[in-house]
C-alpha cells in the first residue's frame, strides 16, 4: 500500500485468496477477488482502459459526454472514471438489472436511461448507439472495443502470471459478459503459461457458446440480432442475448479448452457458501464461476492449481434473488436470543 494521487491509481492489483473449506482435499483452489477494485468490480479495469485509450487516440475530446450500454458494473466503473476526469456520463441499462446499480451510477453523477426488459441486451445497446449518433457523444463500445481486452492483458493477466510465477497454473476459470476478461487474459496465458487450461462458464439457460450456433454480426462486429440459444438467466453481467465480438474472438482464436454450463440456483448457492464458509462476499456471477471451478476441482489431479475469477461484490444484489431468503425482521431463534435478557422484553 502507498499513497495515490487519484482513486483511479487504485484499480487492479486484486488479491488471489486460497479456498480453505469448500474445495476437495489435495487440490489448490484459488480465487481472484475483483471486489477489491474501488467500485467493487472487474469492470473498473475496462472503464479506465477504454477512457484512457480514447483520450490517447483523440476519439474522446475534453468535456465530451461519454455513453455506454451496460448491465451495471461497466456503468458504475465508468461513472467513477468520468467523475474523476470530468466527463459527463449517460448509461443505457435494461430495467431488469438490479436497482442498486442505477442508484450507484446516479450517486456518482451519471444519467441512467432504462430500456424495456423486453428489448433485452440488444435493445439497450441499440439505444446507446442511437443516442450517441443523435447527440455526438462518445460511445465506449465495451463489447467490441479492443481497449477492453488490452487492459486485461496489461493488468489482470500480468497479475496472474506474477502470482503463480515459479509454479504451474493448471486451470483458469472465468465467465463472460463482454469477453474482455476472457480474451485479454487467455491470450496472454496461452503464450506465457501454455499449460494453463482455459475454462469458460456460461448460464445453463443461455448456452450461447455451447450451442455452437453462429452469431449474426454487422460489419463492425456488433451483433445484428439476438442469439437463438438465449433465455433469461439470473447471472447479471454474464451472457447478454448475443455473443459479443470480443467473446467470439476468443472462440475463433481457439483460446478456450472447455465450456461449462452452470445452473442459476447453483450460482446463488455458491455465492452464499463463499460468504458463510470462507467469508468471501461476492455476487451471482462469482458464485457461478466458482461452481464451475468446483466441478474442475472434483477431477483435477492432486496438487493442481485452479484459479477462479470472482468478478464483483455481493453488495450489488441486495434487491435480487440472491438475498430473497434473508429476512429483515428477527427470526424465531433471534427472538429467543433477544428474550433471554430483560431489556425490552414483552411480558
Ligand atoms: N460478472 C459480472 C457481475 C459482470 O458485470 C461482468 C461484466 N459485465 C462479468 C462478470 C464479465 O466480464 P467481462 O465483460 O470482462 O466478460
Amino acid at each position: 500500500m502507498a499513497r495515490y494521487q487519484t482513486i483511479l491509481e487504485t484499480i487492479g492489483r486484486t488479491p488471489v485468496v486460497r479456498i480453505n473449506k469448500l474445495g476437495p482435499a489435495g487440490v489448490n483452489l484459488w480465487v481472484k477477488v475483483e471486489a477489491f477494485n474501488p467500485l467493487g468490480s472487474v469492470k473498473d479495469r475496462l472503464a479506465l482502459g477504454v477512457i484512457e485509450a480514447a483520450e490517447k487516440s483523440g476519439a474522446l475530446k475534453p468535456g465530451q459526454t461519454v455513453i455506454e450500454a451496460t448491465s451495471g458494473n461497466t456503468g458504475i466503473g465508468l461513472a467513477m472514471v468520468c467523475a474523476q476526469k470530468g466527463y459527463p456520463l449517460v448509461v443505457t441499462m435494461a430495467e431488469s438489472f438490479s436497482v442498486e446499480r442505477r442508484k450507484l451510477m446516479r450517486f456518482l453523477g451519471a444519467k441512467v436511461i432504462t430500456t424495456p426488459a423486453a428489448l433485452r441486451g440488444t435493445g439497450m445497446v441499440a439505444k446507446a448507439v442511437e443516442l450517441a449518433q443523435k447527440h455526438g457523444w462518445f460511445l465506449t463500445r465495451q463489447f467490441e472495443n479492443e481497449a477492453n481486452p488490452d487492459m486485461h492483458s496489461a493488468t489482470t493477466a500480468q497479475e496472474i502470471l506474477a502470482d503463480f510465477a515459479g509454479e504451474t497454473l493448471d486451470y483458469w476459470v472465468t465467465g463472460y459478459g463482454t469477453g474482455g476478461t476472457l480474451k485479454g487474459v487467455s491470450r496472454v496465458l496461452k503464450d506465457k503459461s501454455p499449460k494453463t487450461k482455459i475454462i469458460v462458464c456460461e448460464p445453463e439457460d443461455a448456452q450461447l457458446l455451447g450451442s455452437g450456433a453462429e452469431q449474426a454480426r454487422n460489419p463492425d462486429g456488433s451483433a445484428a440480432a439476438g442469439h437463438p440459444a438465449w433465455k433469461p438467466h439470473p447471472m447479471q453481467g454474464w451472457t447478454p442475448d448475443f455473443i459479443p465480438k470480443l467473446t467470439g474472438d476468443a472462440v475463433a482464436m481457439e483460446l478456450i479448452d472447455q465450456i461449462l454450463p452452470i445452473a442459476g440456483p447453483e450460482s446463488l448457492t455458491m455465492s452464499k457458501r463463499l460468504a458463510d464458509q470462507e467469508g468471501i462476499f461476492v455476487g451471482i456471477t462469482s458464485g457461478a464461476t466458482f461452481a464451475g471451478a468446483l466441478r474442475i476441482a472434483a477431477t483435477a489431479p492432486k496438487g493442481a492449481n485452479i484459479l477462479c475469477m470472482l468478478p464483483d461484490t455481493g453488495e450489488r444484489y441486495l434487491s435480487t434473488p440472491l438475498f430473497a431468503d434473508v429476512p429483515v425482521e428477527m427470526t424465531p431463534d433471534e427472538q429467543v436470543i433477544f428474550d433471554s435478557t430483560p431489556l425490552g422484553k414483552a411480558d
